[in-house]
């Protein structure tokens, strides 16, 4: 009896977020009595398997199978249903982003296990299982029981801490078996955006409203975001509008993103905005208007015109810069 992990990785090297659901993870095993396996599908070098018994995981399923660069849903789901069967696992755990989305779904299907997403601490109760997740954009808290022999769950980022928690950990070479025709979707060919933080990925993100006026007063925004290594994003309106790209829309209807740090320019903060940023560690808003929602969600703000605090905010980065 285990609980899996589904680990994700960019280029051969983990995410933070896996860090995250294998600390979490172990708490979990901790408290069930039972180990945590990590599954990792791709090229990952051993060296780097190996890390992720300092979180906690005693196992490591490695699967290399050059098929699964095509991140097909189905063919993971498969994958990741054979290695919880071979590894008799009671709790499956994926992250709370596209792919965990994708992936838990099927992979509970298969298995006849129930499903919590967004699950953002650990379980209230063990035996029954219950988990906490947020309800109504945020707005509330849900505690939902599993009843299924297999639980299935997806992890809201930045709900816990990478906990270090060295651990004797095996890496075990896996092949799931799967057919070629199982692989139902195949990609051809990738056009990388470069020379871009990823915005799904970054720790900081800068990010600009419709009280940022028009597409010519962005120069600011991405000064101050290229100056702190950030992820460029913005409010529906602003993408509607064709100020800036729909790749950088956040929110209800764009990206869900969980960065360390949010900074909010000209954002009143609508609900179906912050349905994708309240998983921010924290939120930094500018807004000229005092009673703006924004600040309800923010941990700091400032009440101040966007176009003078950008300015300011740029010198005393530079200067933060130059003195390190
Ligand atoms: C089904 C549905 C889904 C949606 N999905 C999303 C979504 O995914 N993401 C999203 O963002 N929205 C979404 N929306 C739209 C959402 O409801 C809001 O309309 C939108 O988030 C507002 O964008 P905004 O804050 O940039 O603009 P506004 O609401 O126009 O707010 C502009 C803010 O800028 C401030 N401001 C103005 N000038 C300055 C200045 N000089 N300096 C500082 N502050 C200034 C104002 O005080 C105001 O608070 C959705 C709506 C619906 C109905």
């Amino acid at each position: 009896m285990s609980v899996l992990v589904y680990t994700e990785n960019w280029a051969g090297k983990f995410k933070k977020l896996t860090h995250e659901i294998v600390s979490f993870a172990a708490a979990i095993a901790k408290e069930m009595g039972s180990s945590v396996t990590a599954l990792s599908i791709g090229h990952v070098a051993d060296d780097e398997l190996k890390t992720l018994g300092q979180y906690g995981a005693n196992k490591v399923l490695n699967v290399q199978d050059d098929r699964f660069e095509s991140l097909d849903n189905k063919a993971l789901a498969d994958a990741v249903a054979k290695a919880a069967e071979k590894e008799g696992a009671k709790v499956i755990i994926f992250a709370h982003n596209n792919e965990g989305k994708a992936i838990a779904p099927r992979v509970a299907v298969k298995l006849n296990a129930g499903l919590v997403s967004g699950v953002t601490g650990l379980p209230v109760s063990v035996d029954p299982f219950v988990v906490r997740k947020k309800v109504f954009t945020g707005k509330a808290f849900a505690n939902v029981q599993i009843n299924t022999d297999v639980k299935v769950i997806t992890f809201a980022q930045n709900s816990y801490e990478v906990v270090e928690n060295p651990t004797e950990v095996t890496i075990e070479v896996f092949d799931p078996q799967i057919g070629d025709d199982e692989f139902s979707t195949k990609v051809l060919d990738t056009h990388k955006i470069t020379g871009k933080v990823l915005l799904t990925d970054a720790e900081i993100v800068v990010s600009g409203g419709r009280g940022m006026k028009g597409p010519e007063n962005w120069g600011g925004l991405e000064e101050l975001g290229e100056l702190l290594g950030a992820g460029m994003a913005c409010s529906r309106p602003v993408s509607d509008e064709g100020w800036r790209s729909h790749e950088e829309h956040v929110g209800q209807t764009g990206k869900i993103i969980a960065p360390n740090l949010y900074m909010a320019f000209g954002i009143s903060g609508a609900i179906q905005h912050l349905g994708g940023i309240s998983s921010s560690k924290y939120i930094v808003a500018v807004n000229k208007d005092p009673e703006a929602p924004i600040f309800e969600a923010a941990d700091y703000g400032i009440v101040g015109d966007a176009f003078k605090v950008i300015p300011q905010l740029i010198e005393a980065v530079k200067e933060l810069k130059a003195n390190k």
